[in-house]
């Protein structure tokens, strides 16, 4: 698929969109089998399919990455692209892995060689800060729940002391071979589920897994310019691998929070001020917020609700690049309310002696109409 048709992840599996964890994997199954590249070689459709039906069952078989992506769709899980500074980089990671290793394991007898340690999971981690953060970068404190390597087992899930016992039945390849008519197949072992070892007595303080569960705190530094969807990355800062296997990566999703007065389009920052019908009329010089303090913006005498003025370089920093955009300040002119008696006979004093050329778009447009009708 070329970039900016990017299919719903559903559409691409062909599932609800509250199909169940076992749904998606049975449709992801059925799909990847159908076209997977050692059955359609050569096919480019196929293999594009079989990508597209891939990163769909990556983001809707994890949990976290589905609420994301059910919340932002594709923008949600960043993809932005190409950026990397300071060992981060911003754009989806795809750790196809353990998705292989887990369902092609048995269907294609696994070209991948297990027991070989077993690599640390990615994680996400969704970090909410503030409009201005957004704007000049931050370095926030961010707490991680992860998977440790087991302090007491090493990582290899066996009791202290003792040793993961070579898997009999597959001598520690964790595939056993067998003749099916002119073809040699391997699949998993059944015996050690593909391992190729066995842990006879399992460490009680992981339970035989190799990790355990803890939380990491961590100085994350965001970039300026970011916005919301943008994600970083971390590696190796995900879930420590077991058995030698590497640490997953960790990902970090930014969501900016509302600014009460700024909003933001691209690199610009829009505000919108409002004056009075008098300071529109007479002309004044009013405080402008921006994101470094106020400035003082003139306005000129007969100026227009919507009339908008362009603040150079006050907006939002380019991410990883030079230059900022500006800030557009909206003029609206607000008509007064709750006039009290002496402001009333004030205005319509005022009514009583203007001309018509004192609004002249009002002129025009009644002109207009009373052409329209003659
Ligand atoms: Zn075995
Ligand atoms: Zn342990």
């Amino acid at each position: 698929m070329a970039n900016g048709e990017r299919r719903d992840y559903y559409e691409v599996l062909e599932v609800h969109r509250n199909a169940s964890e076992i749904e998606i994997k049975k449709a992801y199954r059925k799909l990847a089998i159908k076209y997977h590249p050692d059955k359609n070689p050569g096919d480019k459709e196929a293999e594009e399919m079989f990508k597209e039906v891939s990163e769909a069952y990556e983001i809707l078989s994890d949990s976290q990455k589905r609420a994301q992506y059910d919340q932002f769709g594709h923008a949600g899980l960043g993809g932005g692209g190409g950026f990397n500074a300071s060992g981060f980089g911003f754009g989806a990671g795809t750790p196809f892995g353990d998705i292989f290793g887990d369902i092609f394991g048995d269907i294609f007898g696994g070209g991948r060689q297990r027991g070989r340690g077993q690599r640390g999971e990615d994680l996400l981690y969704n970090l909410e800060i503030s409009f201005e953060e957004a704007a000049f970068g931050v370095e926030s404190k961010i707490e991680v729940p992860y998977n440790k390597r087991c302090g007491a087992c090493n990582g290899s899930g066996a009791k202290a002391g003792t040793e993961p016992k070579v898997c009999p039945t597959c001598r520690g390849a964790g595939q056993v071979r067998f003749q099916q008519g002119y073809f040699s197949v391997s699949r998993t072992c059944n015996h050690c589920g593909g391992e190729g070892r066995i842990i006879e007595t399992p460490c009680a303080v992981c339970r035989g897994t190799g990790s355990v569960k803890d939380t990491k705190t961590m100085s994350v530094k965001i970039p300026k310019g970011v916005e919301t969807g943008n994600r970083l990355k971390l590696s190796g800062e995900g879930g420590q691998g077991t058995r030698g296997g590497a640490n997953g990566d960790l990902y970090v999703s930014i969501n900016v929070k509302p600014h009460p007065i700024f909003t933001r389009d691209n690199n610009d920052v829009i505000c919108e001020v409002p004056i009075s019908f008098v300071q529109a009329s007479l002309g004044t010089e009013i405080q402008v917020p921006t994101l470094e303090g106020k400035v003082s913006l003139k306005v000129p005498e007969g100026c227009q609700s919507g009339k908008v003025f362009r603040l150079r370089d006050k907006g939002i920093p380019v991410l990883q690049g030079y230059g900022r955009g500006d800030q557009l300040v909206i003029i609206k002119v607000e008509t007064p309310v709750h006039l009290n008696k002496k402001q009333r006979e004030l205005l319509e004093e005022f009514a009583r002696i203007g001309g018509e050329e004192i609004h002249p778009l009002k002129k025009n447009f009644l002109d207009k109409v009373v052409d329209l009708f003659s």
